[in-house]
């Protein structure tokens, strides 16, 4: 059954836009991280739910013994790993700065938030964008990345099923540059929210239209098609929270309709490890 329009059309930028102004005025009062984590968690929690109440595919709601590996690669990579290369990557900073801050100011901090904000995302999503493409171009890479396609259906913890390699990669694209270009603290963590929030919605298995917010998000309806089995779908919309540079480089690719349910993964994954131990060391194996 086909969920109301406003639903359809309304949610994820209510829950985007609505999440990002909570989290502004959140973030003024309580420690950044602790926004961010909230703002994670609250967003999982209603993505978890929307599926129940509006499935992009309702067999993609039943587990096919994916959530403890889904859960597992989330813990370690999203959580341990990047709280971890954070704090390296700070003590380097402090020990060449004696500061966890950059001495130089490339940043327009006198710009409005939001406008900071959109800044910071796009010039991150480009260093993301090729590492992406390689990922799916470059043998070695892609060994590493086949993890995150392995997945046999798609739903909220998709968003965390990444190899620790692969998540470490994303990590150097992203908050190093930012931190570099001396971007604030607070932007940072707004940037972390706009992330969690969309790559949770991004994988829900949700029936969402986003309309002409597709030529601005890469959002599900893009991104499915990046989990595309074969045809161009697989090589195209590499864009994490963007898909500006997709657009720009002639990779985004929207059919204008759905991709079909079964039509995701990759040749020979009927044989690839469901397991965590497993999909750690597929990359390795011969
Ligand atoms: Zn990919």
């Amino acid at each position: 059954m086909t969920p109301p329009a406003i639903a359809r059309y309304g949610l994820f930028p209510l829950a985007m836009f609505g999440g990002l102004a909570l989290a502004w005025w959140a973030m003024q009062r309580i420690s950044p991280p602790l926004v961010v984590g909230v703002a994670s968690l609250a967003t999982a929690l209603v993505v978890a739910v929307a599926e129940r109440l509006m499935p992009f595919d309702p067999a993609w709601n039943h587990p096919r013994g994916d959530r403890l590996t889904d859960f597992l690669h989330t813990a370690v990579s999203f959580i341990a790993l990047s709280e971890v290369l954070r704090a390296v990557f700070l003590a380097a900073l402090a020990a060449l700065f004696g500061a966890a801050v950059v001495p130089w100011t490339l940043w327009p901090v006198d710009w409005p938030w939001p406008l900071q904000l959109l800044l910071a995302l796009a010039i991150a999503e480009l260093p993301y964008y090729w590492l992406h493409r390689w990922m799916h171009t470059v043998p070695a890479l892609w060994r590493l990345h086949a993890v995150h396609h392995s997945a046999p259906r798609m739903y909220w913890l998709n968003a965390g099923r990444f190899h620790p390699l692969d998540a470490g990669l994303i990590f150097f694209t992203q908050l190093p540059v930012l931190m570099l270009l001396g971007v604030p603290p607070a932007i940072i963590s707004m940037f972390l929210v706009v992330g969690a929030i969309h790559g949770l919605f991004q994988h829900g298995n949700l029936d969402l239209r986003l309309g002409p917010l597709n030529h601005l998000f890469a959002m599900a309806e893009l991104h499915r098609w990046h989990h595309a089995r074969r045809g161009p779908g697989g090589h195209s919309n590499y864009g994490g929270n963007l898909i500006c540079w997709d657009q720009l480089f002639g990779t985004r690719y929207d059919p204008g309709h759905d991709i079909p349910p079964d039509a995701i993964g990759f040749e020979g994954d009927e044989t690839y490890p469901t397991d965590y131990i497993g999909q750690l060391a597929a990359p390795f194996r011969r």
